[in-house]
């Protein structure tokens, strides 16, 4: 059984397909190369938009962009990913919400939020490529996204890009133009992870207030590694469950008079209180999706203090214990995922759950290093034996953050 991996591209390699491309589609020179990682989430997942905990790290895979500023308000895009678009023409002064559709919503997004933030950003002519799967749950929005920023940022000189609490603002455009132009009502955590991380560590992020702190991640060093598994199944029902998710959890949070389900101290005191309230199943729907995210962010803490003390096999059923919640509680889990996640296990993985919004994309597994191809190639001929489309692979290793090439 032969088994697909996801390679990412050496950053040389990366940025000279953009810029070879650049010249071809508008002749010249860019401004600069900039490129900007997709990331995996270790743990806290559906916690983001609850100002919860997470804790992703960023992946080698990156999108890649060459990007000229123009003195005008034009923006023209090109992306190797999407060929058939061919080159698309916006202006600035034209975007709102609603206004932009497909890819370059991503992008031009961008470059809207941060005027709307007061900077003055002009139009420009870019050229993308990436290696980020798509629409695998490993954010290649927010790699496009954040890519972007990085360059407007630099060659508007705004100077966001240097610190941490500018990368903070970058992010917080960059979700506005996710949420409001691209239309996609997803928490920061995709952003956070692709401008905020650092390599060779994961990123716990705490939504309630944008803080972080950098965990050293090194799981070669106790022979694991972190398998991804693109299960290739597409997330179709994504959209409208992810937001129905979101507003279930927002409602529960208004009927318990709290601000997010981030405050909720006392479980079962909560789940009591929305027995008959909120919607579905006598408030039974609600109940479930709260227990999910108040019990993940507790395993988030858990996973801290076991990267923490060295123990780091030990996150593996932690993770099991995820997948069983995103399942059982959320919800949000689909057959693919499900056969990934246990058939790693029966194979010998430590642990493993589904990443990601759900419905498809990817899941992770705790492997010893030994193991990584045997496990990988039962996932594979479990696939094959259902009859479902060839997952495909990758080993995520905690690489850094967006920036120039
Ligand atoms: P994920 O972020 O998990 O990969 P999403 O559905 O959030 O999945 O984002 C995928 C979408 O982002 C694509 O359908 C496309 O519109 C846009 N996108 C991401 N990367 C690129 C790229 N390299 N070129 C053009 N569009 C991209
Ligand atoms: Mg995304």
């Amino acid at each position: 059984m032969s088994v697909e991996w996801i390679e990412s591209w050496d950053r040389d390699a990366g940025a000279a397909r953009v810029a070879t491309a650049f010249a071809e589609r508008f002749g010249g020179e860019p401004d600069g190369l900039w490129s900007a990682p997709g990331r995996v989430n270790v743990i806290g997942e559906h916690t983001d938009y609850n100002g919860g905990l997470c804790l992703p790290i960023a992946l080698p895979h990156r999108t890649y962009v060459a990007l000229r500023s123009r003195p005008d308000d034009v923006v023209r895009l090109a992306s190797a990913q999407e060929p058939a678009a061919g080159l698309r023409t916006v202006r600035l002064e034209q975007v709102g919400p609603g206004t932009v559709q497909g890819w370059t919503a991503y992008a031009v997004g961008v470059a809207w939020a941060l005027r709307a933030a007061g900077h003055d950003v002009r139009g420009f002519d870019a050229v993308v490529d990436s290696c980020v799967p798509y629409g695998a749950g490993l954010s290649s929005s927010a790699a496009l996204e954040c890519a972007v920023a990085v360059a407007l940022d630099e060659v508007h000189g705004l100077g966001l890009a240097g610190d941490d609490a500018g990368r903070t603002r970058l992010v917080a455009a960059c979700i506005r133009a996710e949420n409001e132009i691209a239309g996609a009502p997803t928490g920061g955590m995709d952003q956070s992870a692709s401008l905020r991380c650092r390599a060779g560590h994961a990123l716990l992020l705490d939504c309630r207030d944008g803080s972080t702190r950098h965990i050293p991640l090194d799981l070669a060093a106790h022979d694991l590694a972190l398998l991804v598994i693109d299960t290739r199944a597409a997330h179709q029902l994504a959209d409208g469950q992810y937001a129905a998710r979101r507003e279930t959890c927002e409602r529960a949070a208004a009927h318990l008079g709290l601000r997010t389900l981030r405050e909720v101290d006392d479980l079962e005191a909560a789940l009591a209180a929305l027995t008959g309230a909120v919607d579905g199943e006598g408030g039974a729907v609600a109940r479930r999706r709260v227990r999910h995210v108040v019990r993940e962010n507790a395993r988030v803490e858990l996973v801290e203090q076991l990267l923490d003390s060295g123990a780091v096999q030990e996150i593996g059923p932690v993770l099991t214990a995820a997948h069983a919640s995103l399942r059982d509680d959320y919800e949000v889990s689909c057959a693919e995922l499900d056969l990934a996640v246990d058939t790693a296990i029966a194979a010998g993985a430590l642990g493993g759950r589904m990443v990601g919004g759900g419905f498809g994309g990817s899941a992770v597994a705790l492997v010893r290093t030994a193991d990584l191809s045997a496990v990988a190639t039962a996932v594979a001929r479990a696939f094959d034996r259902q009859g479902m489309t060839a997952p495909a692979f990758l080993v995520a290793i905690a690489d850094g953050p967006a920036g120039r090439d």
